[in-house]
């Protein structure tokens, strides 16, 4: 069981075990993966992992943890980056011929498809991103990294090389006793649709990007 206790914009989330199902291959462009899920009971929420080649042999594994973006994934949305981010890593993982995706079921940062969409709706009015989550009432990040812990465990994994802008998901993994040796920018797709999107995750959710313009204002993977 977990609860999330919301403190400001942070989140602290208590133990969160998940439950490993089954595995299968799973033929992508790039490679033959491994696709292993899991489901937390406590939200019935099923989540996935990606492996490719043997990851469990102690030494740092390439990574990426990705939360859902339904609309960027699987809908080539160009309001975020996280379609390109999510196949740039499956490309590099394919191309290493080793590593792993955890794709975790937190859509939007957390407040999950609807709410992601209602604050789109009101990005459309003017506001960035961490300004509408506020609008909704809803911190700027509500994602929670504990998720990774069973899955790792499972894959047998302590060590990763991770692809991530995002110096706050490091520190996330680092808490739950995940050692990351190597950060790795994925800096793909930017676009006239998500600058703004782009410049806020760097300007107030403290992302290593490049910002773009002189109006520092952004979302998020
Ligand atoms: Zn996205």
């Amino acid at each position: 069981m977990s609860i999330t206790i919301t403190q400001g914009e942070s989140s602290v989330a208590t133990e969160h075990k998940l439950e490993y199902v089954t595995s299968c291959e799973l033929p992508m462009p790039w490679a033959t993966f491994q696709l292993h899920v899991f489901i937390d009971h406590a939200s019935d929420k099923e989540h996935l992992a990606l492996t490719l080649g043997a990851v469990n042999d102690g030494e740092p594994v390439l990574a990426r943890v990705h939360s859902e973006c339904l609309t960027g994934d699987t809908l080539f949305s160009q309001r975020c980056d996280c379609g390109a981010q999510l196949e740039g890593a499956l490309q590099r993982i394919a191309a290493e011929g080793r590593g792993t995706i955890l794709y975790l079921r937190q859509e939007g940062r957390g407040i999950g498809l609807i709410n992601k969409i209602r604050a789109y709706h009101i990005q459309d009015e003017g506001a960035d991103t961490v300004e509408a989550n506020q609008q909704l009432g809803f911190a700027a990040d509500l994602r929670d990294y504990n998720l990774c812990e069973s899955m790792l465990e499972h894959l047998d994994i302590t060590t990763l090389r991770l692809m991530t802008n995002n110096p706050r998901k490091v520190a996330a993994l680092q808490e739950i006793g995940i050692t990351v040796v190597e950060r790795i920018p994925l800096i793909l797709n930017r676009n006239p649709f998500n600058t703004r999107y782009l410049d806020t995750k760097a300007a107030k959710l403290g992302h290593l990007l490049p910002m773009d313009g002189l109006k520092r204002n952004t979302d998020d993977n």
